[in-house]
C-alpha cells in the first residue's frame, strides 16, 4: 500500500491540489477516534486500498473575527481551545464543548461535534449560520444555514426517516435538510470547509458541582434519579456528566478525585446556583448533600478530558484499536441501555463508562489485551443489533470514519443509500474526497 502525505499551505496550493483530482483524505488535528492514525496503513490493507493520500490542513493559515452579534467567524485550523480563549477574552463564550480541545472547529462540523456542552445549548449543526467550502472543482461556494435544500421525493422519504432521530444530537445516518447539512456530518467526502460562522453565548461564572455515586453495575437508581430530575434545568444547568468508578481507576492515582464509586457531575449557571439548589438539589430523594462537593472549572475540564485520553493510551499501550461506544438513545429507553451495559460488563474483561450523561449518551469501552479483541467485537455487534431496537443513534458524536462502518449498515436502507449516491454524485463526481467514506458503503459492498 502506497502512502502520500502532503501538507498545503495556503488555499490556492489546496485548490490547486483538487484540481488534481487525486482520491484523498483530508484532516485536521487527527483527534477523531474513527479513523486509526496510528495503524492506516494495515487498516487500508485489509480494505484492499493500494494507493492513500493524506492532506494535512493543520498548516493552512487561520484567523477568527467575532462580529457585534456574537457571531464567531473562523477561517482555517483553529481549535476549540484557542476559541474558546479568544471568546472569553470578549466577553463570550463557546456553546459547543469537545471533550478533545485540541480537535479542529472546522473538523468539528465536518464530523458533527457535539460535547458537554449540548446539553444546555444543543448541536453545533443548530449554531452554525454558514460554512464555505471547496468544491471539487476547486471553487469556494458558500452554504447558508437559513436555505432549505430542494427535496424530491428520494429525499423526503431520507428526511422521514430521520425523523425518528431528531431529538438525538447525530442520527445513524446525517441530517440533510438545510444547505449547511451538507458539510456537517458528511466527515470531508463532500469537499472542504474552509470557513464557519457560528453564534457564540454570553461569558458567564459557572459552578462544578460533583455528586458521589455507587458503582452503577451494582446500583444505578440515584443515578437514573439525577437523570430524570436535570431534565426540566437545562437553561441553567449546561452538562450533566458521568465518570464511573472504571474511569477513575484509568487515572494517574495522583488524578483521582475519589477512591471508590461513580461520579457524576453537573456545570450550573453560578447565577442560578441558589435555585437549582432549592428546587432540584436539596429535593434528591435518594442522595445525600454530604455526597457532593465542588470543584474548580480548570480543575473538572482536565479531569474531564483526561478520562478519555487515558483510556485511549491504554489501548494503545495494549496494541488496541479502541473497541468503544458513542451510543445515546430517547431518554424513556435510557435504564435499557445501561442494563445492556451491564451486561457488558459481566464477561470478564476490563471496561469504563462514561460521558454525556445528562443526554442518555455515554461511551463504554472494553479496555482489553489483544487476546480479547474478537470477543469484544462480536459483542458490539451484537450490541448495536440492539440499539436499533431502542430506536437510539449508534455514532452519536464521534462519527463513522472507517472503524465504525461495520455496525451502521444495519441502521441503513435503499433510501439513505439513494440519496448518499445522489450527494455523491452530484458533489463529489470523481469521487476524489475520502472515497473509503461511508457515503460510498453500498457501492463498495456491491
Ligand atoms: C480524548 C478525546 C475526546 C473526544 N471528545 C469528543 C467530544 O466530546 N465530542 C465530539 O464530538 N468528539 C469528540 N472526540 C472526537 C474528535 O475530537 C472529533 O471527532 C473532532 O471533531 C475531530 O477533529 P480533528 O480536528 O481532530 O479532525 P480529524 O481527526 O483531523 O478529522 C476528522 C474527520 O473530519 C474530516 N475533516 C477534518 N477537517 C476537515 C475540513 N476542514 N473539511 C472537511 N472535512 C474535514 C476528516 O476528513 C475526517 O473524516 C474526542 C476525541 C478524543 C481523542
Amino acid at each position: 500500500m502506497k502512502l502520500n502525505k502532503l501538507s498545503p499551505k495556503t488555499i490556492e496550493e489546496l485548490q490547486d491540489y483538487i484540481l488534481l483530482k487525486r482520491p484523498s483524505f483530508y484532516h485536521s488535528s487527527k483527534t477523531s477516534t474513527v479513523i486509526p492514525y496510528d495503524q492506516i496503513e494495515e487498516c487500508l490493507e485489509k480494505l484492499n486500498v493500494a494507493e492513500f493520500s493524506m492532506v494535512n490542513l493543520a498548516e493552512l493559515p487561520s484567523s477568527m473575527e467575532l462580529s457585534e452579534d456574537g457571531v464567531l467567524h473562523v477561517e482555517g485550523p483553529v481549535t476549540w481551545q484557542e476559541a474558546k480563549a479568544y471568546c472569553n477574552s470578549k466577553g463570550r463564550d463557546i456553546m459547543t464543548s469537545p471533550t478533545e480541545e485540541l480537535a479542529c472547529i472546522l473538523a468539528g462540523f465536518a464530523t458533527s461535534a457535539t460535547g458537554e456542552r449540548c446539553f444546555g445549548f444543543g448541536t453545533l449543526r443548530d449554531q452554525v449560520e454558514s460554512l464555505e467550502y471547496i468544491n471539487s472543482k476547486g471553487q469556494i461556494a458558500t452554504l447558508d444555514a437559513s436555505k432549505a435544500l430542494e427535496a424530491d421525493s428520494e429525499l423526503l422519504k431520507y428526511q422521514k426517516s430521520y425523523s425518528v432521530y431528531c431529538s438525538l444530537k447525530n442520527a445513524p445516518f446525517p441530517r440533510i435538510e438545510k444547505e449547511t447539512d451538507l458539510l456537517t456530518g458528511t466527515e470531508g467526502q463532500l469537499g472542504i470547509i474552509t470557513r464557519a460562522s457560528f453564534k457564540t453565548t454570553i461569558l458567564e461564572d459557572r459552578s462544578f458541582l460533583f455528586i458521589k455515586l455507587p458503582r452503577w453495575e451494582d446500583d444505578y437508581s440515584k443515578h437514573m434519579e439525577i437523570f430524570s430530575k436535570v431534565q426540566s434545568f437545562r437553561s441553567s444547568i449546561y452538562s450533566c456528566e458521568l465518570l464511573d468508578s472504571n474511569s477513575m481507576s484509568v487515572l494517574p492515582s495522583e488524578e483521582r478525585v475519589i477512591d471508590a464509586g461513580d461520579l457524576i457531575f453537573l456545570e450550573i449557571q453560578s447565577e442560578s446556583f441558589e435555585s437549582v439548589y432549592e428546587e432540584l438539589i436539596s429535593k434528591f430523594e435518594l442522595i445525600d448533600e454530604n455526597e457532593m462537593f465542588e470543584m474548580p472549572a480548570a480543575k473538572c475540564h482536565n479531569l474531564r478530558m483526561n478520562v478519555p485520553r487515558y483510556t485511549f493510551e491504554r489501548n494503545f499501550r495494549m496494541g488496541v484499536v479502541k473497541k468503544g461506544t458513542d451510543i445515546q438513545v430517547p431518554p424513556e429507553k435510557f435504564s435499557e441501555l445501561l442494563d445492556l451495559y451491564r451486561e457488558l460488563s459481566s464477561i470478564g474483561i476490563d471496561y469504563n463508562l462514561f460521558g454525556h450523561f445528562g443526554d442518555a449518551h455515554l461511551h463504554f469501552n472494553f479496555l482489553p489485551d489483544k487476546s480479547k479483541v474478537e470477543i469484544c467485537q462480536e459483542k458490539l455487534e451484537e450490541l448495536y443489533l440492539k440499539v436499533k431496537d431502542l430506536s437510539g443513534s449508534p455514532f452519536a458524536e464521534h462519527g463513522i470514519g472507517l472503524i465504525k462502518q461495520k455496525f451502521i449498515k444495519n441502521f441503513l436502507d435503499d433510501e439513505h443509500y439513494a440519496v448518499f449516491d445522489k450527494l455523491k454524485n452530484e458533489h463529489d463526481p470523481e469521487n476524489i474526497f475520502f472515497p473509503q467514506g461511508f457515503l460510498n458503503l453500498n457501492r463498495s459492498t456491491d
